[in-house]
């Protein structure tokens, strides 16, 4: 079977042959692959081709694929059982050994997706509040539902308008979205409506509009100003947790948010979210309170037991600084091998995640983001498809490397990325 074969015969039965937008690659163009393996950093697609995978299944593969360690636990796990749908003790175990990383994190619900985990944050600031607006910023991305598909308008303080028909105008109007980067924008919002807002919500870096560090002060004037007016602090570290440290942002830059949300990579692969915080407002969810939220799979036991083995590895220290070391290989390779071509790219890391700009210099916001060449970035991504190296399929997606991604194979994709950034800038004379 062709991909092009697997794409239409997926497309008669799925909308638009995929189950998530980014993948049908309608950003870039072309035939999506469809996979059948993965093994380290490799993917295979069904016509028996393989891809060095810089996406990652979008974080949570950040030991690489079939990492043995996970596969074992996982394999040990479902034999015993697949779904209890009753308290099992691994849960406990991985909201303890989330909680020694995220010490903010003392009482924790798990949930099946990083969209849930937001969007009961984003409930459990509102019950707890009594508040209705929601603070969130233009280019950070929350999951799918209502309140968060609302993108910016113009204006410093601009009352959401939908991103998506089927999200009522009433509910995107309690979402305020602001520059990110923009803490005056924050300082206004709250003069005019901070009795309102029961929280601001944000990536501490922003890792869906490419990877936009935040601005010195930002997130602590972020912290501050939140205290003040008794708004909750959200930190959605989907993204960015375990990537700097284990503990994410908020233990690299020693920041105290009210509530913390995971994803990706505390599943291991297999789909788990958690919310977190102080004991205080965690509690106000049921059981014990009346802020109501629920899942039929929430803590399953298969994906608690990815979770916990890979963080077990993630654990480590020295893998960690391999880690670390590989991607800051790359992200100089990236850089050199740009600059020796002539074409502008600006990159951001935050250990192992990266994002690439075509731009000479580091957007700090969605606007500038948009402001970059992202127009190269088709012919980048599938330059590098063609020679066995796969990107995410859209310019604002961020990069990610694997522990499983070694120099050798890093090497490869630099070789091959040299090639492609010289035919971009022959295109481009
Ligand atoms: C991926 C992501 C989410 C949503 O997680 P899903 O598991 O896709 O629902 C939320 N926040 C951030 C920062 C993410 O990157």
């Amino acid at each position: 079977m062709t991909n092009a074969e697997a794409f239409e015969q997926a497309a008669n039965v799925l909308v638009g042959g995929v189950d998530s937008p980014v993948r049908a690659w309608k950003a870039v163009g072309g035939t999506p692959r469809f996979f059948v393996r993965g093994e380290g950093a490799y993917l295979e697609d069904v016509e028996g081709r393989r891809y060095v995978d810089y996406v990652c299944s979008w974080g949570p593969m950040i030991l690489g694929h079939g990492r043995p360690e996970v596969v074992e636990a996982v394999c040990e796990t479902a034999r015993k059982t697949l779904s209890f749908g009753a308290p099992s003790p691994l849960e406990t175990e991985l909201a303890e050994r989330i909680r020694s990383f995220f010490p903010t994190m003392e009482k924790i619900r798990f949930v099946t997706s990083g969209t849930e985990a937001t969007m009961t944050a984003l409930r459990l600031a509102r019950g707890t509040t009594g508040r209705p607006l929601v603070v969130k910023f233009a280019g950070c991305y929350h999951g799918h539902h209502d309140g968060m598909l609302v993108a910016a308008g113009s204006g410093a303080l601009t009352l959401g308008t939908p991103d998506s028909p089927g999200v009522p105008e009433e509910v995107a109007r309690c979402t305020l979205v602001l520059p990110y980067n923009d803490i005056e924008a924050v300082e206004t919002a709250f003069q005019k409506q901070g009795r309102e807002i029961a929280a601001v919500i944000v990536e501490p870096w922003a890792g869906n509009m490419g990877l936009v560090p935040p601005l010195p002060g930002f997130l602590e004037s972020l912290r501050e100003i939140t205290s003040r007016h008794g708004a909750l602090l959200v930190f959605d570290e989907v993204i960015t947790g375990f990537r700097p440290a284990e503990g994410g942002v908020q233990q690299k830059m020693g920041l105290t948010p009210d509530l913390t949300c995971l994803g990706k990579i505390i599943g291991g692969g297999l789909p788990v979210g958690a919310v977190g915080g102080r004991g205080e407002i965690m509690n106000h969810l049921a059981p014990l309170g009346p802020v109501y939220q629920a899942g039929t799979l929430a803590g399953n036991p298969v994906a608690m037991a990815s979770g916990l083995a890979t963080l077990e590895v993630l654990s480590r220290s020295d893998l960690r600084r391999q880690l670390d070391h590989q991607a800051a290989f790359f992200e100089t390779g990236l850089v050199e091998t740009a600059r020796h071509c002539g074409i502008p790219l600006s990159v951001t890391r935050l250990g192992s995640v990266l994002g690439l700009f075509f731009s000479s210099s580091l957007p700090r916001n969605l606007d500038e983001v948009r402001a970059t060449k992202a127009n190269l970035y088709p012919a980048f991504f599938h330059g590098m498809a063609e020679r066995g190296h796969l990107f995410a399929p859209s310019a604002f997606e961020a990069t990610f490397v694997s522990l499983a991604h070694d120099e050798k194979i890093l090497r490869s994709t630099l070789d091959a990325a040299r090639e492609v950034f010289a035919s971009l800038a022959e295109r481009r004379a």
